[in-house]
């Protein structure tokens, strides 16, 4: 895994979808990551990532300028749709929802030369 994560450069995903969850995910509930203050109230199960719930979206965990150099400040805590947004499907190509959205911002779709290396 010494490839480098393409999302470092990228960042336009968080910038771009509603960030919501069950609201336990939130970390005022036992067993909790997200921190609660960054998150809002959708309904009674759901919450989201503030920053992501209105135009412009932008959560408000992401640090840097899209599309240049990002990085998410709670990484180790994101909630499950930040988890489970792949770069890389199962055998290996790109996510083409990446690609997409890489589109709208100038960047250059996912090639295999930026593929992490096989193991
Ligand atoms: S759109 Fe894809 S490549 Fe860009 S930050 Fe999100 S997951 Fe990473
Ligand atoms: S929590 Fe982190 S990974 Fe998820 S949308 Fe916000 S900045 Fe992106």
């Amino acid at each position: 895994m010494s490839e480098t994560n393409p999302c470092l450069g990228c960042g336009i995903c968080c910038t771009h979808f509603r960030i919501s969850f069950y609201w336990a995910e939130a970390d005022d509930a036992p067993g909790g990551t997200v921190p609660a203050g960054m998150t809002e109230k959708l309904n009674d199960f759901l919450r989201c990532m503030k920053g992501s719930n209105s135009l412009p979206r932008r959560c408000t965990a992401l640090q840097g300028e899209v599309g240049v150099g990002v990085s998410c400040s709670i990484y180790a805590q994101r909630p499950s749709p930040c988890r489970e947004f792949p770069v890389y499907l199962e055998d290996g190509s790109p996510n083409p929802r990446c690609d997409s959205l890489r589109a709208t911002i100038g960047l250059p779709p996912l090639l295999p030369s930026t593929w992490p290396a096989a193991a």
